[in-house]
């Protein structure tokens, strides 16, 4: 039976040129390769899961290549990348300060930079989550940095840049790594459902992206659970159970009923999202979500800001029609309102309810002021 490797780590990047969503630090990284000027310290930061490890570990990889590609990529060929690859070069050394981060392990890291690195050029240290090290670790670590040898590369990581010490952000090049597009991340989850053979719904990948938040690790391991859940069939049907996504029908019907000032309509709908399990300040907050995406898409100038599948982009522009734009603003208003009170209601079903009925009264009024003018 073929062996299951999670795809983050089966599709994880060997070179620059395959990392996703941050080509401003690639870019800059391959320039000081080819150029052979590069820093003896980095410091890696942003959210987790955007590619700050996979880079490190590609610059250690490139900076002991003995054939780096013209555009500053590792070979992937040489003896030192296939080590690399392969897991079996000395001349890499990761400690994850999660979990190590007592000055005996900064101890141990700085006795093994006595040893001239073999094969390669540089020895890299990559220290992840490098804000966890102890006072008395950071301290000894600082004395390495403020005089490191001339083999050694630093290479620090932490998703909480406001948390290392000026002195330590002083002596590296800082990399800010962001989030990753929506989109990009579709891409990639596309390029692995092709090579793997799993059918897929775009929609479905949508979702995924979206619940992941900007992070790729976290999509592709999201992605993977789908794939099993759908037996290779990832759909959004799918996606929307196993992720408990409230689907956003439930808001194109919602806004349907207060334009249709059908304020029993809207009970029905609040009772039938309880009786699905979703709890109502989930559903309030889709709407607002919803009506802001109504409000975006009622201006071409705000339409890039509308952030959703191309299905539902068309369902947008089709209901915002339906809307004068003070009906709109009004009821975002008042949604922003109940939500705000929301955590603090005695009665939240009942406060929820008062809030929907005056949802449908409002296009009544609106259009009553409307005509006075
Ligand atoms: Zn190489």
């Amino acid at each position: 039976m073929e062996q299951f490797i999670v795809s983050a780590r089966k599709y994880r990047p060997g070179t620059f040129e395959t990392v996703v969503g941050q080509t401003h630090i690639t870019h800059t990284l391959r320039n000081a390769l080819k150029t052979g000027q590069l820093a003896h310290a980095f410091l890696f930061c942003g959210p987790r899961g955007v590619g700050k490890t996979t880079c490190a570990r590609i610059l250690a990889k490139a900076v002991n290549c003995l054939n780096l590609t013209p555009e500053g990529d590792p070979c992937n060929e040489c003896a030192s990348c296939t080590a690399f690859n392969d897991g079996r070069s000395m001349n890499i050394f990761e400690l994850d300060a999660a979990s190590n981060n007592g000055v005996d392990d900064i101890r141990g890291l700085i006795d093994r930079l006595r040893f001239i690195p073999q094969g390669g050029s540089r020895s890299v240290y990559i220290i992840d989550e490098v804000h966890m090290l102890s006072t008395a670790a950071f301290n000894a670590f600082l004395k390495t940095l403020e005089e490191p040898p001339a083999h050694a590369l630093f290479i620090l990581a932490t998703t909480e840049k406001h948390k290392i010490l000026p002195t330590i952000l002083s002596r590296c090049q800082k990399f800010d790594f962001k989030r990753i597009k929506t989109e990009e991340i579709i891409g990639q989850m596309v390029r692995i459902a092709e090579r793997e053979n799993i059918a897929y719904e775009r929609d479905a990948l949508y979702l995924i992206a979206q619940k992941a938040d900007g992070g790729m690790r976290d999509a592709l391991s999201i992605f993977d659970q789908m794939v099993n859940f759908g037996n290779k069939n990832v759909t959004y049907a799918v996606v929307l159970e196993n992720l408990s996504i409230l689907d956003h029908d439930y808001f194109f019907r919602a806004t349907d009923y207060m334009l249709a000032k059908d304020h029993a309509g809207l009970l029905l709908l609040l009772n039938e999202v309880y009786e699905k399990g979703f709890d109502g300040l989930s559903f309030l907050q889709g709407l607002i979500e919803h009506l802001r995406n109504l409000l975006v898409a009622q201006q071409a100038q705000t339409l890039d800001l509308l952030e959703t599948t191309e299905t539902a982009r068309q369902k947008y522009l089709m209901q915002v029609k339906s809307f004068s734009p003070t009906l709109l603003l009004n009821a975002f208003h008042l949604s922003l309102e109940a939500e705000s009170g929301f955590r603090s209601a005695m009665a939240p079903r009942l406060q929820l309810e008062l809030f929907l009925i005056k949802l449908a009264h409002l296009t009544t009024a609106v259009e009553v002021a409307e005509k006075k003018n």
